[in-house]
């Protein structure tokens, strides 16, 4: 259910190539304190299909005047209760219901996602499945969470008390909107904390269903709040408010600096996951296919717009003609297609800002490399934010598009000598979120593993993440980590209670003679 599902659009666009979802709202509104409300000054902003870049629905642009409210309504919740005192059990009963709604309204859910953000229908879908995944896996942990007891025997028990910390704000980018906000909004509701939640304003449409799906599920009034909006206007509210003791924020790195500095005067709990431009490095006596098939999607998938992407691909000198042929025979087979057609490999990027950044790049690419697959808009697509899977080849590690984050279907590829140089390569950038790495040799995969300056590494493997693992990046990739356990530490305080068993031990001072 988004708002009022029996609302006509604002824009119906029935190009063949954009088919608009059935029922769209009439536009985006923010949910606060369990109603559908509009922004207090009325604004709105502009939202676009990626396929046709016209506006295709307005959504209310939330101020600070919006985010108030919205932090009172998750305030009121959270002293009130009952979900900041409810046994752990009985929030896991609705955790899981929530996931249960996910998973049946996951055609739906993918449906919306690929038409406001332009990703393939069927990776859409994968990212339902996730969202309801993460719902499920912090419904379990939170029945099965132990706590540290110290014992000093005869003299002191001491034991960790958990808590809720209190209003959480939640602030998402635009790649895989629904899946990044259940990465968030599970662990936080967990733990038992309120939330306010700023989805990007590129991509507001799905946030929308959270609040059927969790009203459905039993989550009490208050617990959840939306406020749509622009970063600089929302997001730095959100990031400024006293009451909102956390900030939860992934993005790009030079927002989390400003976001960064904005939280500092009020000293919150945050959790930074960031920008990357991850390695993949291929030794001569990896499995070549495999690396060629995990390498491509790798950075094509998700259209390119993945904080994991491989989009730096390192290959050792002797197979690095070989490994470079097959790669852009490859990249040139990659389906491009409409969001909505099941076939497509590759839909349209989000949005035109986002695909004149990248295009810029591409054209970049063209002086700082040898382009040996795609360059450019794909014949056929006249209309959208459609490139093609771009390779260059021969990129130097001085390169602008060997630094920097495209977040596009765009990757380097680079020869290496020796091993010594493949790591310098490797940490040769600011950031430090992934690496992939491709060799049978175990030592050289272990020492390299531990050699390389990212958060996770992949050892001949594409970015298959199991939940209980940290997520998160180092340099200027992130600060902390989520995922599993490290999720309820961020949303909890770990309060240290101290019991006395014996004799009072008391050094006493002003003692009477
Ligand atoms: P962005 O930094 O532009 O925006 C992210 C969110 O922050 C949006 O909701 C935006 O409205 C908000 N925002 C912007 N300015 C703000 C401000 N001053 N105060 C508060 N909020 C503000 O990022 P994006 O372009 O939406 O997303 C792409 C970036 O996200 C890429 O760099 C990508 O690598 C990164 N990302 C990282 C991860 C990860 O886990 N490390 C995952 C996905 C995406």
């Amino acid at each position: 259910m988004i708002q009022s599902a029996d609302q006509t659009p604002s824009v119906e666009i029935r190009d063949a190539a954009a088919p608009a979802p059935a029922g769209l709202p009439a536009r985006i509104q923010h949910y606060i304190d369990a109603e559908f409300v509009d922004s207090a000054d009325g604004e709105t902003f502009d939202v676009i299909n990626p396929v046709t870049n016209e506006t295709y629905i307005q959504a209310a642009a939330g101020k600070k005047e919006d985010v108030d409210r919205a932090v009172a309504a998750a305030k009121r919740a959270f002293h009130e209760g009952p979900w900041s005192s409810m046994l752990p059990r009985e929030r896991s009963r609705v955790l899981h219901r929530i996931a249960d709604l996910v998973e049946e309204r996951g055609a739906r859910l993918a449906e919306l996602e690929s038409f406001d953000t332009g990703l393939p229908i069927t990776q859409a879908l994968g990212q339902g499945r996730r969202a309801a995944e993460n719902f499920r896996f912090f419904a379990d942990l939170i029945v099965a969470q132990a706590d540290d007891t110290y014992k000093v025997p005869g003299r002191q028990i001491n034991y960790v008390n958990r808590k809720p910390i209190g209003v959480a704000g939640l602030i998402t980018p635009w790649n895989t909107p629904f899946m990044l906000e259940s990465w968030k909004l599970a662990p936080a509701l967990a733990t038992g904390n309120s939330v306010v939640l700023k989805p990007a304003e590129f991509t507001p449409l799905s946030a929308g269903l959270w609040a059927g799906i969790f009203e459905e599920a039993g989550l009490p009034r208050g617990v959840f709040n939306l406020v749509n909006g622009i970063g600089e206007q929302a997001g730095d509210a959100l990031v400024k408010h006293p009451e909102v003791p956390l900030i939860s924020f992934t993005g790009e790195s030079s927002t989390g600096q400003l976001i960064f500095a904005n939280a500092a005067p009020h000293l919150k709990g945050l959790s930074m996951e960031l920008g990357g431009k991850s390695p993949a490095i291929v030794f001569a006596d990896a499995d070549l296919e495999a690396a060629t098939n995990a390498t491509i999607f790798g950075v094509f998938s998700l259209n390119g717009e993945r904080c994991t992407a491989g989009s730096r691909i390192l290959v050792e000198r002797s197979i690095y003609d070989e490994f470079v042929r097959r790669y852009a025979a490859q990249a040139e087979r990659v389906r491009i297609g409409y969001p909505h057609q099941p076939e497509t490999e590759v839909g349209a990027l989000v949005h035109p800002e986002h695909f004149e950044k990248v295009m810029s790049y591409v054209e970049l690419g063209k002086t700082e490399g040898r382009l040996v697959a795609g360059g450019g808009r794909p014949e056929g697509f006249e209309a959208g934010n459609f490139i093609q899977p771009t390779v260059f080849a021969d990129v130097p590690h001085t390169a602008r598009i060997f630094q920097e984050e495209i977040f596009g279907p765009v990757v380097a590829i680079t020869p290496f000598d020796t091993e010594e140089e493949a790591l310098h390569l490797a940490n040769g950038t600011k950031y430090g979120l992934a690496a992939y790495i491709w060799t049978n040799d175990l030592k050289r995969s272990h020492n390299f593993a531990q050699a390389v300056e990212a958060g996770m590494v992949w050892l001949n493997s594409n970015n298959v993440r199991d939940l209980r693992t940290p997520f998160g990046g180092v340099k200027a990739s992130g600060l902390g980590h989520e995922g599993g356990y490290r999720s309820i530490d961020f949303y909890t305080d770990q309060q240290a209670v101290h019991i006395n068993l014996g004799e009072v031990h008391n050094p006493v001072f002003g003692k009477a003679d």
